[in-house]
């Protein structure tokens, strides 16, 4: 009967785990190739900036924005997300740091939610 040849290890050897995000992150917003692909996504389905469209304007989107700031709302979903211009963008974060975090973020998270689910179906 064959016997393994014994294995010798340095001291404080531990078997490789693979990468995870570690728990200290409270930042849910995805990175890397998932942040890639969700932004390049957003950005294919709304090749306008939704603010300058509201008043008619065709201006091409560059940036993708968190309707309710990441920050407050912790929400990195679909329904959370529009494509802006970059001056649009600038605008919105100019006047959300003026205005700070709104005391009914949930339902406006909920609403949000809700029109996107509604608008897809
Ligand atoms: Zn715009």
């Amino acid at each position: 009967m064959p016997k393994r040849p014994p294995v010798f290890r340095p001291s404080g050897w531990k078997p490789r785990t693979a990468w995870a995000r570690p728990a200290s992150w409270s930042d849910p917003r995805k990175r890397g190739r998932a942040g890639q692909r969700d932004r390049a996504q957003v950005l294919l389905e709304e090749p306008f900036c939704r603010h300058c469209l509201a008043v008619g304007r065709h201006v091409q989107a560059t940036v993708v924005d968190h309707i309710l700031p990441l920050e407050w709302s912790r929400c990195d979903e679909r329904w959370n997300k529009q494509a802006l211009c970059r001056a649009c963008h600038e605008e919105k974060s100019k006047r959300e740091r003026a205005e700070g975090e709104p005391i009914d973020i949930a339902a406006q998270l909920a609403r949000l939610k809700a029109e996107w689910l509604g608008s897809t179906t």
